[in-house]
């Protein structure tokens, strides 16, 4: 079956001052019905900018913006928010604090054309188990923990049934214990509705978990865009690895069919055609054996449950991250050798950001 598209953006642009660098730099992306895209990236690459844009409280400076194949749109028009059909839930919840649960959730219903009061009692009570607040329609936000105050604030999106629902980083403002529970209910909710969203977060863990797809964002551009486990396992610029994954990256000079670097030769498993470059080894594929007569040494040592992250120094000062488990601890200063899981390690070129080889 092949999926309706929801949206389409097409060299999207846009810069608040003529001579700024543009804050959003022709992004193309395309999101199927029923899919929940994540936009990760640092702070100030562009992301709130580019919700903005496609629900319409900016006007893109070129490109195109396409909502159900209808332009809505492009450096010269500009639809507005209201004539998009598209919802938004922001960090802050941004709920009315003078109106119950009930009434922000169907704020949005009784300002539409159109709508019956039977409907809108229907739709309210369908968001609310949606979203499991039963029994606290009659409640204000101040009554509410932060994390209900979410839910209400994505039951007022969903209850119109938007084409597309917005969430920009939803989750920031939670305990980290609701933000961990709240992830898998965002998906659950999100595919229960069947409505497509755009998810935009800072947080790896949270974008790879929640998110059919995952576009990696950086300085206004979409650098890589795939589905959690490809962003993961093939990055495909240096960003990429050293935003999404805990990257290790070790100089490393072309010897025939491998790669030497200060922590021993690993098999060149690609297509590269350079001479020297940095290897990049995820810093849970790097695992410690205590050796007195180790190449590294343990300078830091810090406990995540199943295992250690431990911070490593090599005599020529190159630090690393590596991990083990929790079992057999070693010391501040033991001296270790390196293992590495089978082809967990790429390539990339020194200077350039992007990646070599196929
Ligand atoms: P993110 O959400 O990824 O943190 P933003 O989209 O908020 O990033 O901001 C991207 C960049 O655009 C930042 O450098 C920010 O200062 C700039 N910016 C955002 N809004 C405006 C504005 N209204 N006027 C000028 N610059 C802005
Ligand atoms: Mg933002």
């Amino acid at each position: 079956m092949t999926q309706l598209v929801v949206l389409n953006l097409e060299g999207v642009s846009k810069n608040f001052h003529p001579n700024q660098v543009p804050v959003v730099n022709g992004v193309n992306l395309t999101l199927k019905q029923g899919d929940i895209l994540g936009l990760l990236g640092p702070s100030g690459c562009g992301k709130t900018t580019l919700l903005r844009l496609i629900a319409g409280f900016e006007q893109p400076a070129g490109g195109k913006i396409e909502l159900l194949s209808q332009e809505v749109a492009t450096g010269r028009f500009s639809l507005p928010p209201e004539k998009r059909d598209v919802g938004f839930v922001f960090q802050d919840y941004a709920l009315f604090p003078h109106l119950t649960v009930a009434e922000n959730i169907t704020f949005g219903l009784k300002h539409r054309r159109g709508s019956r009061k039977g409907t809108i009692e229907k739709r309210l009570l369908e968001a609310i188990a949606l979203v499991s607040l039963d029994g606290l329609q009659n409640r204000y936000p101040h009554q509410l923990s932060g994390g209900q105050q979410q839910r209400v604030a994505l039951a007022r999106a969903l209850a119109p049934e938007p084409t597309l629902i917005l969430l920009d980083e939803p989750l920031s403002n939670l305990d980290i214990q609701v933000r961990v529970r709240l992830r898998s209910e965002i998906r659950r909710i999100l595919k229960a509705s069947g409505i497509s969203a755009i998810f935009v977060t800072h947080d790896q863990e949270e974008a790879l978990s929640i998110c059919d797809w995952v576009g990696v964002m950086h300085h206004g551009t979409i650098e890589q865009i795939g589905t959690p486990e490809l962003i993961y396992r093939n990055p495909q610029t240096r960003f990429v690895a050293e935003f999404v994954t805990q990257a290790n990256f070790i100089p490393a000079r072309r010897n025939g069919s491998q790669w030497d670097t200060e922590i021993g030769s690993f098999a060149v498993h690609e297509r590269e055609a350079l001479e020297q470059g940095d290897l990049m080894i995820r810093e849970e594929d790097l695992h410690i054996k205590p050796d007195e007569n180790g190449i590294a040494e343990i300078g830091d040592r810090q406990f995540l449950g199943r295992e250690h992250r431990y911070t490593l120094y090599t005599s020529s000062g190159l630090e690393l991250k590596a991990r083990s488990d929790t079992l057999h601890p070693l010391p501040i200063g033991a001296k270790v050798n390196l293992q590495t899981s089978p082809k967990s390690w790429q390539i990339f070129a020194s200077s350039g950001n992007d990646r070599v080889g196929a």
